[in-house]
């Protein structure tokens, strides 16, 4: 293992509820440049998986291995400074601000910088810079002086993933993207998944098969906590068992 050819590998990852396992045994192998979908029908232990890969659970077996070194007990802000950033978490926006002001402190604070160091007009040009840079790939400069709170559903959830690009993540993980959105949010979204992913890798929960179908190259099928298949799309998707996995046959 660890070769370096997997960004992201868990092995016999494990989380049990007083009894009941939410996820079991999972060994996922997540390769450098694809974007790796996690899917399953409702309550297969997707949301479980993400939370403990991201830290907000703790596995009660297992190991999770980030390029080859262990990260099974080191905290969320350490694994984001070594490149693997979650995006979509909301309450990360402040809504009173700007959209490049939210930029601008997402930046910061992956910098790890005091004002002292931004106070300079060269570095805060150089700063505004970035940030416009990030707003425009994810097609909102056009907002940038709108109040985040203020922007439709869509548009914040492109706003985080600008604002978790700003941690130049090597790894991004996705949870439910396209979750509540309308059909031209998904479009937009799935194209800006697209383009993220040329240079870094993705790994993400979701529902819609017909984005996990255009975007992913791999997935991976949760069912009852335990992987159920995984592969390219068109040949899991063939596969009975996991058609009656989704159909709860
Ligand atoms: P999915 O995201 O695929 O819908 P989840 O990971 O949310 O599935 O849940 C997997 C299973 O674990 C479900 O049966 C759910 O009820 C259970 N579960 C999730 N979180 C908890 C918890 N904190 N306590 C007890 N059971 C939980």
């Amino acid at each position: 293992m660890a070769s370096g050819e997997f960004v992201l590998e868990t092995e016999g990852l494990s989380k049990e509820f007083k009894g009941f396992f939410a996820v079991r045994d999972v060994s996922l192998r997540v390769r450098k440049g694809d974007i790796h979908a996690l899917i399953g029908p409702n309550g297969a232990g997707k949301t479980t998986v993400f939370n403990l890969l991201t830290k907000f659970l703790t596995p009660t077996a297992g190991r999770i291995l980030y390029k080859g070194e262990e990260i099974t007990k080191t905290g969320p802000a350490d694994i984001a400074r070594k490149g693997m950033v979650r995006s979509f978490q909301i309450s990360a926006v402040f809504p009173h601000l700007s959209l490049l002001e939210n930029v601008r402190i997402a930046l910061q604070r992956e910098l790890g910088t005091s004002f002292h160091f931004w106070k300079s007009d060269d570095s805060l040009s150089a700063l505004n810079d970035r940030a416009m840079a990030l707003l425009e790939a994810v097609g909102l400069t056009e907002f940038r002086n709108h109040t985040a709170g203020d922007l439709p559903y869509g548009r914040k959830r492109a706003l985080e993933i600008a604002m978790a690009l700003a941690c130049e993540p090597r790894l991004l993980l996705l949870d439910e993207p396209t979750a509540g959105m309308t059909h031209e949010d998904i479009v937009r979204i799935t194209d800006l998944i697209g383009r993220v992913s040329e240079n870094r890798t993705v790994l993400m929960v979701e529902h819609n098969l017909s984005v996990v179908s255009n975007l992913s190259n791999v997935i991976t099928v949760l069912q009852r906590g335990e992987i159920l298949a995984e592969g390219p799309y068109e040949e899991v998707s063939k596969m009975p068992e996991v058609i009656s996995a989704y159909l709860g046959t």
